[in-house]
């Protein structure tokens, strides 16, 4: 099949930006690539055509041994505060391979993660392991499933090559999808690069292509924050709405766009307790479940620090209008929060017990150890699983209240769930799940576990005959579950 079949369009417009924010680098070729998982219906949405191109075509295609035409391959330069410092970054192990238009104008970014080392590579290999790539690519897609806006996987190959870990990988490259890579931590080194204009085009750069609406406000920069922190809060409230931990919240892992990005050690909470954290180097807890809205906050404020230049000339009078439009962060959020807890609940109009009513539930599950998705999926009648904790006492007295809740304003319970189906998933990548599907993979080649998740997943607020295998929770006693960054 030609490339003309398969409908590449390339126009490759971040690479026109000043040098200083970029690096023209190909991808180093690997020894003997290998299709893992190819994603035929995202390469559909996005206009491509691969259903008559064979794996091994693939797998040349997408390790970077075979670059389509069209492609300028190019690293981005960024900064970012991690764990609260600030470092000079930059895709260490990424290439862009350029931006693919679809027929209908919609503008993505195609990049490999993994894919060899660049002058952003920091002493490190530049490569990915297989598990880590897998990993990304399940849970960007269960994300996407879910509703929630994130960046996605076209595709995993292996490279035929060991990665030096802990222990030693099986290499492997993920292409991700994007509507673009430009971060918080891209402003951050915008702005600390020598030439002030850097942060210019960058900004322009970054209104063109998302947001051209704002381009003849009144002070386009102080629109860009806000709508970044409307995007930011609508995304949060969404991993709070299904228990989603990110894991590394660091200013370079934050897009401009509201995608989620960079899944590393991220998890779904299980058993309810506010305090989780999964990552293996969150040692003081700065992204638990509970905190991920206030890091949210803290990493806008280091945008809006980046965009105090353009909002005002006058540096004082820009710093006041940034904090001015982050002090609306805290109440917006709350709204927010509060609006998506009534939908969980299928709550209609406003009472003013709603909020204690919701942190009730919220206090009982945590100390009962309540599972925080099946605990939904309980009161909407969908939970295949039986658990015994749901005959508690505190619980079905709870449970008395809230129906009487939900009977306010004319409202039946029949409703009340016809809303909560749409904001309760009947189903998550649970961890258990996620691990065996990982291991299967990378020790065995066995990738049915991996399929059939894929496809269960694809409609995880509906229901199925087999759901009690992807409801239940672990029966063995339950370790602590840890992920590591383990890249
Ligand atoms: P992450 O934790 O994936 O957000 O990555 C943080 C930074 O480390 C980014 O600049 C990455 O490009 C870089 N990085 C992570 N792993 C590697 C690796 N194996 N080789 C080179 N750079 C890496
Ligand atoms: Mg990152």
């Amino acid at each position: 099949m030609s490339e003309k079949q398969i409908g590449w369009k390339f126009d490759n417009t971040y690479a026109k930006l000043p040098d200083s924010l970029l690096t023209k680098i190909k991808p180093t070729p690997v020894k003997s690539p290998e299709t893992v998982i190819f994603n035929h219906d995202l390469s559909k949405e996005i206009g491509l055509d691969f259903s008559n191109v064979d794996n091994k075509e693939i797998a040349l295609i997408f390790s970077g041994n075979k670059l389509p035409l069209g492609t300028e391959t190019i690293s981005q330069a960024y900064a970012g505060h991690q764990f609260g410092h600030f470092t000079v970054l930059g895709d260490g192990r990424a290439h862009l391979l350029g931006e693919h238009v679809t027929q209908n104008e919609r503008r993505v970014d195609i990049q490999f993660k993994g894919s060899g080392p660049t002058p952003y590579s920091r002493n490190a290999d530049g490569r990915a392991g297989l598990g880590p790539m897998l990993r990304e690519y399940l849970i960007s897609e269960s994300m996407n499933s879910l509703g929630i806006s994130t960046t996605r996987s076209l595709a995993v190959v292996k490279t035929g090559e060991e990665v030096t870990r802990e222990t030693k990988l099986k290499g492997a490259i993920l292409t991700r999808i994007a509507s673009s890579h430009i971060r918080v931590g891209t402003f951050q080194y915008a702005l600390i690069t020598k030439d002030r204009n850097n942060l210019n085009k960058l900004f322009n750069y970054t209104i063109q292509r998302h947001y051209p609406h704002i381009k003849n406000a009144k002070s386009p920069a102080t629109e860009l924050l806000k709508i970044v922190i409307e995007k930011q809060i609508n995304l949060i409230i969404d991993w709070m709405r299904v228990g989603f931990i990110h894991g590394v919240m660091n200013t370079d892992n934050m897009t401009i766009s509201g995608e989620t990005i960079d899944y590393g050690p991220c998890a779904f909470m299980d058993t309810y307790d506010p305090k989780t954290v999964f990552s293996s180097i969150d040692l003081h807890g700065r992204y638990a479940y509970y905190n991920q809205p206030a890091i949210a906050k803290w990493n806008l404020e280091r945008f809006a620090e980046s965009l105090i230049p353009l909002i005002n000339k006058d540096e004082n009078l820009g710093l006041e209008i940034a904090s001015e439009v982050m002090n609306s962060f805290t109440e917006k959020y709350k709204r927010s929060w509060l609006e998506m807890m009534k939908k969980k609940l299928g709550l209609i109009g406003n009472d003013l017990n709603d909020q204690n009513l919701i942190l009730d539930l919220l206090t009982w599950m945590h100390k009962n150890k309540a599972d925080y998705t099946n605990t939904f999926c309980n009161l909407m009648n969908k939970l295949s699983v039986k658990n015994k904790i749901f005959n508690d006492q505190d619980f079905l007295i709870w449970k008395k209240k809230w129906e009487k809740r939900a009977a306010l304003n004319g409202n039946t319970l029949a409703n009340s769930h016809e809303i909560m189906k749409n904001a309760n998933p009947l189903l998550i990548p649970r961890n258990h799940i996620v691990e065996k599907i990982l291991r299967d993979a990378e020790e065995k080649n066995n990738l049915d576990g991996l399929n059939e998740f894929l496809k269960v997943m694809k409609d995880p607020y509906k229901t199925f005959p087999k759901i009690e295998k992807f409801q239940s929770t672990p029966h063995t006693k339950k370790e602590t579950y840890v992920t590591y960054c383990g890249t």
